[in-house]
């Protein structure tokens, strides 16, 4: 008999796994005590680790169409716009910001 899946949070984690799920036509339910609509507009940053992960689940160009490559960091004062420090960003997977709601988008897709 096919188990279904309980996934206790929609958080990154959570919808990751659901994600997982759904691609092996595992049966599950999510379940959230928040709802939905708090903290959504907030930015997060998707270093390449991360986006390794989301790629691995066929998120390829989900993610490049609803988020912004970063390709360098630059560290400015705040009294006189000057630059203090910044690197450039070249990794083979790329560096993505975009705000949270990505991951909401990414599962209703
Ligand atoms: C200020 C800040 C900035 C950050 N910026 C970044 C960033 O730029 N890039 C990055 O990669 N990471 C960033 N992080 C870290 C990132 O947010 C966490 O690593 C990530 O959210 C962890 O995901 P998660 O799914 O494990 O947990 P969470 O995102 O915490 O999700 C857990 C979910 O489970 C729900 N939940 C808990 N208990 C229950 C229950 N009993 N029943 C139902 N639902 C439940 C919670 O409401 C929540 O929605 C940041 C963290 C903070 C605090």
């Amino acid at each position: 008999m096919q188990k279904h899946i309980a996934v206790i949070g929609a958080g990154i984690g959570g919808l990751s796994l659901a994600k997982a799920l759904e691609l092996r036509h595992i049966p599950f339910t999510v379940f959230e005590k928040v709802p939905v609509s708090k903290g959504l507009g907030m930015g997060i940053q998707l270093s390449p680790n991360v986006v390794r992960v989301l790629h691995s689940l066929g998120l390829n160009k989900e993610i490049e169409n609803i988020s912004h490559r970063c390709h360098g960091v630059e560290v400015r004062s705040f009294k006189d716009d000057k630059k203090l420090v910044g690197w450039r960003i070249a990794y083979d997977t790329p560096y993505y910001q975009c705000r949270y709601v990505i991951f909401y988008i990414l599962w209703f897709i």
